[in-house]
């Protein structure tokens, strides 16, 4: 598939024009960053692992009917999506207190919470993704209460299936991120404007700890310098049935490009 122009370059994906309108490449880069910016890296890998694994989660939500942006996967680093425009929040799920959560409010590492939490972060990397309420999402307009108690409800759901479906490989959601993001009108043939679940959901967004010995299968690895952050993602795939066996597991930094084997559809 043609690539059009760049459309946005964010810190992990490019996003491209595709030939038909309302419609665009995201493309994953192996770049890591953390910390706003400050802790960079490039990992090779990487961004082949995420595009696999958020594919397969994304289509495996399209099932039980969860409307994505995701259309196909066209290349080891490609997918074409519908294009959308995105809510400017960082909806966050948490079923596990860690990370900031643990920081803002003193609650102990790995106290498993009765109900999951959702928490709101105004997206703007200048201002390090804020903490919001619902007051702010209403008074600054950047989505309606009908689409915010939609998507809250979807923010459940999603959390219900991941739980379920990494439980199942032996894994717990801790906590991760969403967004979503709005179609335009009269595109893709549409009238009405549609809520969609957009960005990726991969080991970028989510912290996810084995079940036994919660030990770190994601972005944390690079975070906290864990050690390998290609074996962490490697062993998601595996465990999803996604990846064949590795064999020739490289570390962190090298310069050769490494064998991902991706299984075909
Ligand atoms: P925390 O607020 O504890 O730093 O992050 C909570 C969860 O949301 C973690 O799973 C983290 O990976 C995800 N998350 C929060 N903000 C971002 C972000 O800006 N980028 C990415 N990739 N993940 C984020």
């Amino acid at each position: 598939m043609k690539k059009g122009k760049k459309l946005y370059e964010g810190k992990a994906k490019i996003l491209y024009a595709a030939p038909d309108k309302g419609t665009a490449i995201q493309h994953f880069k192996d770049d890591a960053t953390a910390f706003n910016n400050q802790k960079k890296a490039i990992i090779e890998g990487k961004g082949i692992l995420n595009n696999r694994i958020s594919e397969h989660i994304l289509s495996s939500l399209n099932h039980i009917g969860i409307e994505t942006h995701l259309i196909k996967r066209i290349n080891m680093r490609e997918q074409l999506i519908k294009l959308v425009e995105i809510i400017p929040i960082e909806f966050i799920i948490r079923n596990i207190a860690t990370g900031s959560l643990t920081k803002r409010l003193g609650i102990e590492e790995g106290t498993i919470l009765e109900k999951p939490l959702l928490e709101f972060c105004y997206k703007d990397d200048s201002l390090g993704d804020p903490l919001i309420a619902r007051e702010h999402i209403y008074a600054f307009n950047y989505c309606d209460v009908k689409t915010l108690n939609f998507i809250t409800n979807q923010c459940f759901r999603i959390n219900d299936f991941l739980q379920g479906m990494f439980k199942g490989i032996g894994i717990k959601l801790v906590d991760f991120k969403l967004e979503f993001g709005r179609t335009r009108k009269n595109e893709s043939g549409s009238t009405t404007e549609k809520i969609l679940l957009a960005d990726e959901i991969s080991p970028d967004t989510c912290r996810l700890w084995d079940a036994t010995s919660e030990k770190k299968l994601d972005k944390d690895i690079f975070r906290k310098d864990l050690g390998n952050l290609i074996k962490g993602y490697q062993e998601v795939a595996r465990r999803l049935d996604i990846l064949h066996e590795q064999t020739n597991i490289r570390p962190i930094k090298f310069t050769k490009p490494i064998a991902v084997k991706i299984k075909k559809k």
